[in-house]
């Protein structure tokens, strides 16, 4: 078990769960890597949407939600990750944002974080199903693609390699507010 996690009694068994954050990136790695000023003249990020303008084309990202199933456990661990759409899907997202009337829909998208424990997880194809009532939009990875994290979702992580996952999160989190590597 971990320590100074919140608890909450599930609602689908009953039993007290440890509350875990989600794993979250602010931005996909495309804008990361950016230096400053290109950041600054070329692209558009918030919340939700990033936009880069380079020569060449213009690249256009969401911010989604991926549950990674764990055994033992009756929710799974939360990331908040980026995939990058079409220009077209990218825009009818947008249209619907902020419409919490807005029917559900679905699109392809590619992963745009590098997710700690896997080599390179950048470009494995995603299902994006938008959700009614401005939830942000899950994700699910193509199955029949031949990677590490898309075995891990569908075949679900242990309980002691999610706490993992979130202890090393939780680490990281406190050296930054302990201005560590910064
Ligand atoms: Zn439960």
């Amino acid at each position: 078990m971990m320590s100074g996690l919140a608890k909450y009694t599930c609602e689908a068994c009953g039993q007290e769960h440890e509350d875990w954050p989600a794993l979250t990136w602010d931005s996909p790695l495309q804008y990361n890597i950016l230096p400053d000023e290109v950041k600054k003249a070329r692209a558009d990020l918030d919340s939700d949407f990033c936009v880069i303008r380079h020569d060449a084309q213009v690249d256009r990202f969401i911010r989604v939600s991926l549950v990674q199933p764990v055994h033992g456990r009756c929710d799974g661990l939360h990331y908040g990750l980026w995939v990058s759409l079409s220009e077209e899907k990218f825009l009818a997202y947008a249209d619907k944002y902020g419409n919490r009337e807005a029917d559900a829909a679905r699109y392809f998208g590619w992963l745009c974080n590098e997710i700690p424990g896997y080599d390179s997880t950048l470009s494995i194809p995603m299902n994006v199903t938008t959700r009614i009532g401005n939830l942000r939009p899950v994700v699910e990875p193509h199955q029949d693609f031949d990677h590490p994290f898309v075995r891990d979702y569908y075949r679900g992580i242990s309980l002691a390699e999610a706490e993992r996952r979130v202890q090393e999160l939780l680490d990281v989190v406190s050296k930054r507010e302990s201005g560590y590597g910064q």
